[in-house]
């Protein structure tokens, strides 16, 4: 059976068929829902549904409380219309400019940077180029119908390989293979790109970004875009990781604050040990930003990395520093245990 949804405010319209996601059947129609992780854990696409009826798969509760479903919320990338939809939705301009394809890659190499990751890069069939936007991420499909998503740290506007940042998950299907068995020419096979997670063009407001571990990969790419651009918007980079060697790429945030007038940044260092020397800001990045922004009402925050710093980010900027909640964009890196929490 197909059903007819329509978003507000905009008035696009699209059809859904019974077994498929309301949000999969707006990217099918080239509507752009906001979203990120598609697997109902970070809640990135959550919106209302106005009238008609909507039933969840699994999700995580804290992305969809009972309370918020019973007020007529849900997670578009899980829910499937019993009826016809009017929904409710902010929906994301331009998200829908590039076709989202499947490819094969081969790896072109891959260097360890800190003990814990590793940068590989992808080298596209002859011919073939990957069109995205800065902060967008693509999915290894893996066997058994497995993904896993990492975003491009490369700015789509620089003519350079497509390169990810991948952070170790002990025990993990993916990352483990990628710290021991993977090397150079084996295939990866790709979709994408996918992700609303990318720089609203249309504001002016300065930006803060907030990058926790290989978060910085999308926040990388962003930079590298309005570098590119010329843009002079003012942005403040704030990385977080445990130790002065999560920050791999350190030295190049420091080269764009020496050369760069209107950007600043801020390492932040939460478990130093005493052989690390660490001189800098210390503690929970997102409480930096608090510190330094008491009052973010005119800002755009973008962050990026552990859920649990996107979540509290995304809390606390709301409740304590006036950031009106549509300006906070955010990509949780959220990864299968994530997603079987109850
Ligand atoms: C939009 C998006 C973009 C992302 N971009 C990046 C990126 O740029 N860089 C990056 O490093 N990561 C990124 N991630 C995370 C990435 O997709 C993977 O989730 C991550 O790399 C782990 O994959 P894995 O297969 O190695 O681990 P998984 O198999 O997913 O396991 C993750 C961890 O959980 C444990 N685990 C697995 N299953 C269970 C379970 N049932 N119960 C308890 N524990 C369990 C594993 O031992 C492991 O430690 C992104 C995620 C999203 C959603």
């Amino acid at each position: 059976m197909t059903f007819h949804i329509t978003v507000q405010p905009s008035g696009h319209q699209f059809s859904c068929e019974e077994d498929e996601t309301v949000l999969a059947a707006a990217m099918r129609a080239g509507v752009g829902l906001p979203y990120g992780c598609k697997n109902g854990a970070c809640s990135s696409c959550k919106g209302k549904v106005i009238s008609g009826s909507v039933s969840h798969k699994a999700h995580q509760q804290r992305a969809l409380t009972p309370e918020e479903e019973a007020q007529g919320y849900s997670l578009f990338c899980c829910a499937t219309a019993h009826a016809d939809l009017v929904i409710e939705a902010r929906e994301v301009a331009g998200s829908g400019d590039f076709p989202i394809r499947k490819m094969p890659s081969r790896v072109a190499t891959l260097d360890k940077v800190a003990p814990d990751v590793i940068i590989l890069t992808l080298q596209l069939p002859a011919n073939e180029k990957l069109q995205y936007r800065a902060g967008q991420y693509i999915e290894f499909m893996l066997r058994d119908g497995k993904r896993r998503s990492y975003s491009m740290a490369t700015a789509p506007d620089r003519d350079e390989p497509i390169s990810l940042h991948i952070r170790h998950m002990p025990g993990g299907l993916f990352t483990e293979q990628v710290f021991s068995t993977l090397k150079e020419r084996d295939i990866l096979r790709f979709e994408g790109p996918l992700g609303t997670f990318f720089v609203r063009e249309d504001s002016d407001k300065p930006m803060v970004l907030l990058a926790s571990g290989t978060g910085f990969a999308p926040i990388k790419a962003i930079v590298e875009h309005m570098i590119h651009a010329g843009s002079t918007r003012p942005m403040t980079l704030y990385w977080g990781g445990r130790r002065p060697q999560d920050l791999y790429m350190d030295a190049l945030c420091r080269q764009w604050a020496a050369e760069l007038p209107h950007f600043h940044y801020v390492p932040v260092v939460s478990n130093a040990l005493a052989e690390d020397g660490w001189q800098g800001r210390d503690g929970f990045v997102h409480q930096a930003v608090i510190q330094d922004f008491p009052d973010l009402s005119g800002h755009q925050v973008y962050a990026c990395g552990a859920p649990i710093v996107v979540d509290s980010a995304k809390h606390d900027f709301v409740q304590q520093c006036a950031l009106p909640e549509d300006e906070f964009y955010a990509d949780a890196f959220t990864t299968e245990a994530d997603i079987n929490k109850p």
